[in-house]
Formats: C-alpha cells, sequence, structure tokens
C-alpha cells in the first residue's frame, strides 16, 4: 500500500457543549471514508471520558458510530489515551474497531522509527501534575473511579477539571510544557530521530540536535474553530487544516 496515508491528530477535547467542533470531526472522519488511510488519535479526543458505559453521553451516539463507519470501510484507526480521555476502554475499542495504543508507541513511517505519545508524561517540571498523573493512571483509582455511579463520576470530573484550571493559574508556561531534556532523553531511549506528540496545544515543528544528529518533533495542535491534521505520505509530510 504505497500510497497509505498516515494521518495524525490531537487534543480535539470534543465536549457535548461544542457540537460545531464535532462537526468539524465528522466531516473530516466522512470525508476520508474509502480512502488508504491510517488515523493515529494521540490522546484527549474528548475532553473527558468517564467511562465506555456513560451512553448517554450525547458524545457517545455522534462519535462512536461515526468512527465504526470510517473503519469498515477499511481505514484504519488508532487511538491512545490523553489525560482527559484515559477511561476510553475495551468496549468503545471493540465497537470503534480502534486500536488502542500503548503510551509512548513506535511506529515507522516510511521507513523513518516515530515515537509517539500523547506527550504528558514529559511534562516533568510539573511535579504537581506528575504526582496526580501517576495516581489516577493506577489501575486501584480507575476501577474505584468505575465503580462509582454515572452522576458520581461526572461530579468528580467537573470538579477535578476545575481545580486544574486554578492550578494552571499559578503555573507558568514554561512548567506546563515538555521538559526538552526529558524529551531529549525520550529519543535516545527509544532510538528514534523523530517525535510525534500533542497535549501541550503548542502547535510546531522543532528541531532538536543530541551529539549532533538532527531530530525532530512535530507538536500536534488542539482544535478549536477548526483542526489540525499531520499527514505522512510517500512524498513527504503536510500540515493540514480541518475546517
Ligand atoms: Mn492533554
Amino acid at each position: 500500500m504505497s500510497n497509505l496515508k498516515l494521518i495524525f491528530i490531537s487534543d480535539l477535547h470534543l465536549s457535548p457543549s461544542e457540537t460545531l467542533k464535532t462537526n468539524i470531526f465528522l466531516r473530516f472522519l466522512k470525508s476520508n471514508i474509502g480512502r488508504s488511510i491510517h488515523l493515529f488519535i494521540l490522546g484527549d479526543l474528548f475532553d473527558y471520558w468517564i467511562g465506555d458505559d456513560d451512553r448517554a453521553n450525547p458524545l457517545f451516539s455522534m462519535v462512536v458510530p461515526a468512527l465504526r463507519e470510517f473503519t469498515s470501510t477499511g481505514a484504519r484507526l488508532s487511538v491512545m489515551h490523553g489525560n482527559r480521555d484515559f477511561l476510553i476502554g475495551k468496549s468503545f475499542s471493540g465497537l470503534t474497531r480502534a486500536q488502542l495504543l500503548p503510551d509512548p508507541f513506535i511506529i515507522d513511517i516510511y521507513g523513518n522509527r516515530t515515537l509517539l505519545s500523547h506527550g504528558d508524561q514529559w511534562c516533568t517540571d510539573d511535579i504537581e501534575y506528575q504526582a496526580i498523573r501517576s495516581m489516577v493512571r493506577s489501575d486501584e483509582w480507575m476501577n474505584n473511579f468505575l465503580r462509582l455511579t454515572i452522576t458520581e463520576r461526572h461530579q468528580q470530573a467537573k470538579n477535578y477539571r476545575q481545580k486544574s484550571e486554578t492550578s494552571k493559574e499559578n503555573k507558568t508556561t514554561e512548567i506546563m510544557d515538555v521538559s526538552l531534556s526529558t524529551v531529549d532523553q525520550a529519543f535516545v531511549t527509544h532510538d528514534c530521530h523523530r517525535i510525534i506528540h500533542g497535549h501541550t496545544h503548542r502547535h510546531a515543528h522543532h528541531k532538536h540536535f543530541i551529539d549532533s544528529q538532527p531530530m525532530e518533533r512535530f507538536v500536534l495542535s488542539d482544535w478549536h474553530e477548526q483542526g489540525q491534521a499531520l499527514i505522512f505520505s510517500e512524498n513527504g509530510y503536510s500540515d493540514e487544516c480541518v475546517t
């Protein structure tokens, strides 16, 4: 499949209150139906996801069937957890036929070993964030959370979002960005020359030099009135607006 396109998106933060953005995403999926595509969603597809059993969530009935239609026509779909939707589980994956990727994950893009990540685990200067992250990503915390009623989970997710907004107000933007030394370490550890990640919402194409070897790091944009997709084909890459 030499004309296969690999498409990377992240941080859509779809929420039931923003139908415009959801519609952009649904149109984007439709426009790619029947094409030779592997779509990678690198975390935070949803602004929050309290479990696959929240079937009354309007996003469930809008997004899940659309993803299913997308994959049923031959397109491939891989989904990585973000810090907002790490409770996407096996049921979602089965219904949409999405492959859930561990974070980080290495793929080959036309001969280039590429490291994929949501990116939040590399924000190592934010000690408070990392402490919360290790707590909520433990099996024990997730199992306890999933045992709560849907209403209780919605309430907790709302509280958590408010707390996180407040704590962000007191942090510098540098602290909330990825740590460059941590990223450099990831290039070395995983023996990759290219990284693609999201999370920081700082759309960019960075050059890194490690032992005078050039490395590149693509940071995906979040989605607002328009989306962004990084697309690789056999001819190279393009960074495209999704409207
Ligand atoms: Mn994120």
